[in-house]
């Protein structure tokens, strides 16, 4: 393998289209992806698919299993949601992403999620992400919340060498001294790749905030920062939810959310 392969991509492409079934990943397209932090149950995640699809979202979140810092919270229901999943993928037509931990999920996860998610704890997860490069299935790669922007880059060889390309970054926030918000989301990164990766990027202001009402002026500015998408937290009722409870959007903001965007992206001649 050459050494750090992304230079030699670099060089080879602008920012690469990337093409999922029915949806394309290019310069004139911006995507929302939005779901449940994690998936609770049959009605929750239908609600929720449904909703936010109807929103324009053109991926839904669909989170089996959670990598969560407390051993005795919510894990996720794992294999328990595959087939009402597989049910509602069909019946509304839906495309999904969903975090995979362990090489070993993936002969679960290959019938019910169209994006394999790698997580912020995962990505220095080599042997992950070189399983991950054998198919042909998008990833999408999360920064680790303590990489550097090169680190992150080179991360991305490990799913190269094997020859995947649909690699899509995402930023979700890193780990500073300031503790006001969950994470720091870090846009610099954001403008930073979109000149110097041949990768789309993506936003996640939910985890890259923690806080529900940051989502949306911080989705704004990963707009104004060249994203190509959003990664947003939905719920139907977030005070319930069973993760991530504060950063979850209810129905009505992200209803609002997205007529906020729509004058933005109009300005970037983006559309969703
Ligand atoms: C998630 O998106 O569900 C998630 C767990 O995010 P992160 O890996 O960025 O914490
Ligand atoms: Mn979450």
């Amino acid at each position: 393998m050459k050494k750090y392969r992304v230079e030699k991509l670099k060089r080879l492409m602008d920012t690469k289209n990337i093409k999922i079934e029915n949806i394309e990943i290019n310069s004139s397209r911006f995507h929302i992806w939005a779901g449940p932090c994690a998936i609770e149950n049959e009605k929750q995640f239908l609600k929720t698919a449904e909703f936010v699809k109807k929103q324009g979202a053109s991926v839904v979140r669909a989170g089996f299993f959670k990598l969560r810092t407390s051993f005795d919270t919510f894990q996720g229901l794992g294999e328990k949601a595959l087939s009402f999943v597989q049910k509602i993928k069909k019946q509304l037509q839906i495309l999904t992403v969903s975090e995979i931990t362990d090489p070993r999920q993936i002969k679960y996860l290959d019938s019910v999620t169209d994006i394999f998610q790698v997580g912020t704890r995962n990505m220095y997860n080599y042997e992950l992400l070189k399983e991950l490069g054998i198919y042909s299935k998008p990833v999408l790669l999360k920064r680790a919340f303590c990489a550097k922007i090169k680190e992150w880059m080179k991360a991305t060889d490990y799913i190269l060498k094997n020859g995947n390309d649909k690699i899509i970054l995402c930023e979700r926030g890193i780990r500073t001294f300031e503790t006001s918000t969950r994470n720091t989301l870090d846009l610099n990164a954001v403008a930073f790749l979109k000149k110097e990766s041949p990768f789309p990027v993506f936003v996640d202001p939910s985890h890259g905030t923690g806080l529900a009402q940051l989502v949306s002026p911080m989705s704004q500015a990963a707009v104004c920062a060249g994203a190509d998408g959003l990664l947003i937290e939905v719920h139907p009722n977030p005070i319930e939810a069973l993760s991530d409870k504060e950063q979850a959007l209810n129905f009505s903001d992200f209803k609002e959310l997205i007529l906020k965007l729509q004058p933005l992206l109009k300005l970037y001649n983006k559309s969703l």
